[in-house]
């Protein structure tokens, strides 16, 4: 490789791989805006969660067609990255498949390999953008996906397209050129791959030097879109390819239908009764539940950044199946973008400065998070482990206890709990009437 292709392409690595990692530090940022909560629970099943939830896409298995679709992309996007490595390796020391001699036979092996999913990667695309454009899969068509997230999808479906397309025409020509013993591409041969040999047919009446571009042009191209790609990502709900892991790890293991109960409201109602027990200049809590990302936990943000947008959740929610306002969705995106929204602030001012919004109110309305039956039916479904209902009820928690914001039904009921330890308005000393004459 002539010596100014090894240099720019170093220059675009790094200005590739240093864009990324600027991102990456502020979403961990972002991320740790939130409450540290210590990690409860046995470390062992963490792991297991992680291999059967994450790497293992258990749950998306539980509709087979999408799930064997799922996994092919899954597990393209992972092998044959690690082509990326002889490419990347090529662009440094200015070789060319450098793998080829050191692998022997085992290489044309792999490629093969490489080729046969990259095929199954390309298939599965062009099946899941006919779903979400043609066929319109209900749950990927609703209008809290309107705009920039439909778009997304779109973009990474392509681009994967794209991506694989430039791999197999690359293989093709490189193997046509060795075949004709032009220039440094003699020097080696892989022999013909599976897949990319059938496309030699379409390229064979080009001209070698021709052939020589092509595949200098598809050698870049492939590499700056994978690059590009990469620094989409953080941008993009397929973000969860990577923290997907995180957050199945991190995932609380109590089971899902446990509330978990307040320790701030504990020890303030126990100051009340027996208020020797307040230690001197005890403080109460600043707040009940959560009005913005900073009252939520670190691993409620990660989950927020993690949600791949998939629409489960909302489609077996019984509130928005009965056309109520609430999305679980739409909580996760919602928290999402108050990070991203609180994020362009501390980087714009170096801290950040009170911008009069907040997660509850003008991102989430207290209508949506009346609406939540509690039923835990999002977090069964949700395949990488998300809970949008604990945060529906850290919010929901903020809007009664800090706001007395609530129904007047429901104030009727607190109040009668308050007065009579009971939902209904008869006092505690009538409640063994009943009872009178049996
Ligand atoms: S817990 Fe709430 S948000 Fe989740 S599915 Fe049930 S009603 Fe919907
Ligand atoms: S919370 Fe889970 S189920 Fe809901 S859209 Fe996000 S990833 Fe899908």
């Amino acid at each position: 490789m002539h010596v100014l292709q090894e240099v720019l392409f170093i220059i675009v690595l790094l200005v590739a791989v240093g864009l990324f990692a600027r991102k990456i530090r502020e979403i961990s940022r972002n991320i740790r805006l939130g409450k540290d909560e210590p990690l409860k629970g046995d470390k062992a099943r963490r792991w297991k969660n992680l291999f059967f939830y994450a790497l293992g896409q258990k749950k998306l298995f539980r509709y087979p067609v999408v799930g064997i679709l799922h996994f092919f992309i899954y597990v393209g996007f992972i092998i044959i990255n690690l082509e990326i490595l002889e490419i990347v390796l090529d662009g440094i020391l200015g070789t060319h498949r450098l793998f080829a001699p050191l692998l022997g036979g085992l290489y044309p092996i792999l490629i093969n390999a490489f080729e046969v999913l990259a095929v199954l990667v390309l298939v599965s695309c062009v099946i899941f953008l006919i779903r979400r454009n043609v066929l319109r899969v209900k749950r990927l068509n609703t209008s809290d996906l309107k705009g920039w997230p439909r778009e997304d999808a779109n973009i990474i479906l392509v681009t994967e397209i794209v991506l694989m397309t430039l791999f197999l025409t690359l293989n093709a020509c490189d193997t046509l050129l060795q075949q004709r013993g032009y220039g440094h591409y003699a020097t080696y041969l892989t022999g013909n791959f599976w897949i990319s040999s059938h496309i030699q047919s379409l390229l064979g009446g080009l001209s070698s030097p021709i052939l020589e571009g092509l595949e200098r042009g598809c050698w870049w191209l492939h590499i700056i879109g994978v690059l590009a790609f990469l620094n989409y990502l953080p941008y993009s709900k397929h973000f969860h390819i990577i923290l997907g892991f995180p957050n199945t790890f991190y995932a609380p293991l109590d089971p899902p239908g446990e509330m978990e109960n307040m320790p701030a409201v504990q020890q303030e109602v126990k100051y009340v009764f027996q208020p020797e027990l307040a230690p001197a200049g005890a403080t109460p809590p600043s707040r009940f539940g959560a009005k913005d990302i900073f009252d939520l936990s670190r691993h409620q943000l990660l989950m927020a950044y993690s949600c791949t947008e998939c629409g489960r959740c909302s489609a077996a929610c019984p509130a928005n199946q009965t056309g109520k306002k609430l999305s679980p969705r739409k909580i996760m995106m919602d928290t999402r973008d108050r990070m991203e929204e609180v994020g362009a602030i501390i980087k714009a001012k170096g801290s950040f400065e009170d911008d009069g919004r907040t997660l509850l109110h003008n991102y989430i309305t207290p209508e949506e998070l009346r609406a939540c039956t509690t039923c835990n039916a999002c977090v069964q479904e949700c395949p990488v482990s998300i809970s949008p209902l604990s945060i529906i009820l850290e919010l929901r928690r903020a809007l009664v206890m800090e706001e007395s914001n609530a129904p007047a039904e429901w104030n009727a009921m607190f109040s009668n709990i308050e007065n009579n330890f009971a939902p209904w308005k008869f006092s505690p000393e009538d409640r063994g009437r009943w009872a009178e004459g049996v």
